[in-house]
Parts: C-alpha cells; structure tokens; sequence
C-alpha cells in the first residue's frame, strides 16, 4: 500500500471537512459505554477505509489510523517485534487508542499506547492537514491529544514504535489467599521489572492470582494450549481466567493467542452471558469454530471484517444505561500505594469480582492532558487501572457508584475510564484537568468550533433514556438470568 493513496484518502477527508458546517465525530461506533446518539445531528467523518498497514520495519509500524491492533500483531509478530504497549482488544485500532486510551499487560514498562507513538497526522477542523505531528514537530498536540476521544481532530496515521519479542510466552498463575502477601509480592515483581507482562486479579475476598507472562523463544508443540485460531475444543484456554478458577501454575501460550485472550471472552465476558455448563462448548468453541475465519481473524488477506469475538458484543451495548444497573463495566486509576482502598471502596459499593488489576507506570510529561496523573495528588508513578466488569451485588444505583469511583479517583490525582458510563460534575473534571491548556489547544488547531467539547462528549447525557427492545429484552430475560448467577457465584467459574 502507497502512502500516494494516503494521501488521496486524506485530502478526500479534509476536502469534506473543509464544506462541511456542523459538528465534526468519526463514524465509529468504537468501545464505550456512552449513548452514541449525539453522532446523528453532527458531520460523520468516514474513517472505514484508513486501514492499510504503509511501512513495517524492524523499528516502527506505520499505520493508516483505522488499522486494528489484530492486524498489526499478524504483521509483526512474524518479524519477532510487537508494539509495546497493546491494548487486550484485537479490534481497537490505532487511531482510537491514541485519541482514547490504550493500556495492557505490559504497561507497567512501557506506559500507555500514546506514549509508545513515534508521529501522527490529523486534519483539523478547519480542513488543514498537519503531518508527522511529533514530540519534536507541534509537541503541544502531540502530547495533548491523547485521551481527548475524538474532540481535537481526525487522525489518519499512526506511526508506532516497535520492541523485540518471541513467538510464545510462558504465562505464570500466582495464587494468593490474602491481600498482603498478594500486594507485597506484586510490588516486587513491578519494581523488579524481569516479567515481560504482569496483571493480576481479585478473584473474590482472599483470593487473588497475579499473571506475569514471559516470552519464550521455543515451545513442544504438545505443551502450547492452543494452537490454532478454530481449534474447537481448546478456546477456553485461551481465556486466563479458566487457568486461574482451575488454580493452574503456568500455561504456554503463543504470542498472539496471549495477546488476544480477552478477545474470546471480553475477560470472564461469556462466564456471565452463557450457562456456565455448556459456555465453553457452545460459546468458545463451537460459536467461534462455525463462523468463517473471514469474519472473525484480522490477518492479512483473511479477516476483511475483523468481527472480533466478544469486543464485538461489548460494542452492541454501548449507552444502554438500564444494564448498567445489573452489570458494571469501569475502570478506576489508583495509585500503587492506595490499591487496599481502592478493593475497599468496590467491596462496599459493588462486592463485583472479579476484579482486573493491571499496573501502568505514569510517563508523566507537563503537556499531558488527560492521560496522566496529577504530580500534587499522586506522587506513586506506578498506578493500577483496576476493571470492575461484571455483575452488581449491591442494590445501590450506578450513577452512586460511579460517581464514588470517579470521586476516589480525583481525590488521588487520577482518572476513572472514560469509556465507562461518566458522570462527572463540571467542577471536579476540570479541577482535575487543565481546561486553559485545553481550550488554547482546541484554539489553536481550529477544534473549539469544530469537535465536541469532551467534557459534553463523555458524560452521561440526562435526555437520552434508552429504552429500545434490546434494552428491554435484556431487563426481562437478564433479570434473572443475573440473579441464578449471583446464586451460584461460589461455582461459577469452574
Ligand atoms: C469491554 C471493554 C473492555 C476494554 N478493555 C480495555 C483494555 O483492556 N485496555 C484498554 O486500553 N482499553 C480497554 N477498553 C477501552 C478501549 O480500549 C478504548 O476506548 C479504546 O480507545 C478503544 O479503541 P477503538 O479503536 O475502538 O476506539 P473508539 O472507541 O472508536 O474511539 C475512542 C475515542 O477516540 C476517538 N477516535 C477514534 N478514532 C479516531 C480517529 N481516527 N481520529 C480521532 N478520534 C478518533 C473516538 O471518537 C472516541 O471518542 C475497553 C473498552 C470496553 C468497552
């Protein structure tokens, strides 16, 4: 693919913008919990088709903005490289973990996407097409962008830096049954930096599982858990979280499969949306193993929809506020040190397990907007994005919980996911963000009269009740569905 036809792609994108009059949003319906409603009365700028892989090397992969992060993976991995920082979902794309957030296993030494990427270019609100944007070339962007979804311009390519790896990993389940050996023993192993991914989990009140996953240059065949993508009996190992409830030690894995074994079970996604005798058959595997390879892969030459198994679903059911009162889905920033508070806190307010506990160091740079933490309130550079994914135990409301995360959050100097419903006052956001250097920025490169204001973008929308058939399909059935599984919680997972 020619960077000539980029850069037809783009002027085409900033011709449209140019005579266009209205509020400018991408057309993806992407990875969030919000209603996307607002998109119908704004200009939706056609992104489907930035999807070629420009220029691999053995130091960088260049990507047009909409290329998935399953399809780098196929196209480096090969190479014995791997972006260092990858997000758990084989179908966000490069563009949407730049302007959202992008973090996984090995954050916890190589930061967040954004912090792993080498130039961009956008076109702006006003048309203009600023090229190889650069921690050198228009810095202020460059850092500025990151996390501000969507509300700063339309980013076309992504360039990313690219570290060596193997083609498997060996992947260690550590087994906890109390908070301080688990936390004492997570420490050491981020400060002693010798796993190449670490994430851990709270699997219920003492009983916690860290994973640090090593590479691995050469496996026997026979010890690899699975290995190939249709295999249809062997889908649940994929899934880490089947490894943890069986209380395994290690498991090998290839690199790919390891990189995506959230994407067949959205994390312990389908243990909560299947009947837990027959998911893993009829789910996992026969589901997956029945549709075609062209739905389903990203790679090169296969994979022309990229459908990609559970983050699939996860986007179906973006703004649907009614099943936010059953299933949570957030993430809430916590500083090393406050981890106990933190699991505290979602005790009180949720009693939801599992928990995901993935460590990110904090790259902070003074022109960061939003995916840093604030230095006065949080002096820990290591910081935890602890996921709350799964079904409300307590009958206290959402818009409480939430807000008692998005408040513990601020008060430590971070930030609750803002892909997860938000409900943030006016105040508290931009006490904790710098709105000036916002704004002049949003000034500076035509965005102010052209995107969303993120603060209107990201929050709960008071209008908007979602009511539609699925919604109400979800409250009859799921009802119950939710509360034969929170009665039989203790033997859910086996
Ligand atoms: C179930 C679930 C699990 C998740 N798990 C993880 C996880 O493990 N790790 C993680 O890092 N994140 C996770 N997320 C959050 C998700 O990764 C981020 O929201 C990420 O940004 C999604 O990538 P995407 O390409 O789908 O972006 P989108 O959701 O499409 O976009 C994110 C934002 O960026 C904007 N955007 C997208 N493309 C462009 C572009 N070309 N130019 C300008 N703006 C653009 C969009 O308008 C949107 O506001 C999860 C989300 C869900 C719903």
């Amino acid at each position: 693919m020619s960077y000539e036809k980029y850069n037809k792609k783009v002027k085409n994108i900033s011709n449209s913008i140019k005579e266009n009059e209205k509020l400018i949003t991408t057309n993806r319906k992407g990875h969030n919990y919000r209603d996307l409603k607002f998109k119908k009365n704004q200009t939706r700028i056609d992104t489907s088709n930035l999807t070629n892989i420009l220029d691999v090397n053995d130091n960088f992969i260049d990507c047009e903005s909409a290329v998935t992060i399953g399809k780098v993976n196929r196209s480096t991995i090969s190479r014995k490289k791997i972006i260092p920082s990858l997000p758990e979902g084989d179908n966000f794309t490069v563009g949407g973990c730049l302007a959202g957030l992008g973090l996984g296993s090995s954050s916890y030494i190589h930061g967040f996407f954004n912090d792993n990427v080498i130039d961009f270019d956008v076109v702006l609100g006003n048309g203009e097409i600023i090229k190889n944007v650069s921690k050198t070339q228009n810095s202020d962007l460059y850092y500025g962008i990151a996390g501000t979804y969507g509300t700063m311009g339309i980013i076309t390519r992504v360039k990313t830096k690219l570290i060596s790896c193997e083609k498997y990993v060996k992947v260690n389940y550590l087994h906890y049954n109390s908070f301080e050996s688990f936390y004492e023993d997570l420490k050491q192993r981020i400060s002693d930096k010798n796993d190449d991914f670490i994430e851990a989990f709270a699997n219920k009140k003492n009983d916690y599982t860290i994973v640090a996953a090593n590479f691995v240059a050469d496996v026997n065949p026979n010890d690899i858990s699975i290995i190939k993508d249709k295999d249809i009996l062997k889908q649940r190992h994929m899934c880490v979280y089947a490894q943890i409830a069986k209380k395994k030690k290690y498991s090998y894995l290839r690199l790919l499969d390891y990189l995506e074994r959230y994407s067949y079970s959205a994390f312990w996604g389908h243990y909560l949306y299947t009947p837990y005798k027959t998911r893993d058959f009829v789910y996992a595997g026969l589901m997956y193993s029945l549709m075609s390879r062209n739905i389903l892969d990203s790679s090169p030459g296969h994979g022309k929809y990229n459908i990609s198994k559970y983050f699939h679903a996860a986007n179906h059911i973006v703004g649907d506020y009614t099943r936010d009162e059953y299933v949570l889905a957030t993430d809430i920033g916590v500083p090393l040190s406050k981890l106990k508070d933190a699991m505290n806190l979602a005790d009180e307010m949720t009693e939801t397990y599992p928990r995901w506990i993935c460590p990110i160091i904090d790259n902070h740079h003074p022109d960061k907007i939003f995916c840093t933490r604030k230095t006065e309130l949080c002096n820990d550079n290591i910081i935890f994005d602890m996921g709350i994914y799964g079904i409300k135990n307590t009958n206290i409301k959402s818009k409480k919980i939430n807000q008692a995360f998005e408040k513990f959050s601020f008060k430590h100097g971070l930030f609750k996911g803002f892909f997860s419903t938000c409900y943030f006052t006016y105040e508290d956001f931009w006490n904790q963000f710098d709105k000036e250097k916002y704004e002049s920025i949003r000034k500076k490169y035509h965005a102010q009269n052209n995107f969303m204001n993120i603060y209107d973008k990201i929050n709960y929308r008071n209008k908007v009740k979602k009511n539609d058939l699925r919604s109400k399909l979800f409250t009859f059935f799921g009802k119950k569905y939710l509360k034969q599984i929170n009665n039989n919680k203790d033997t859910l997972i086996r």
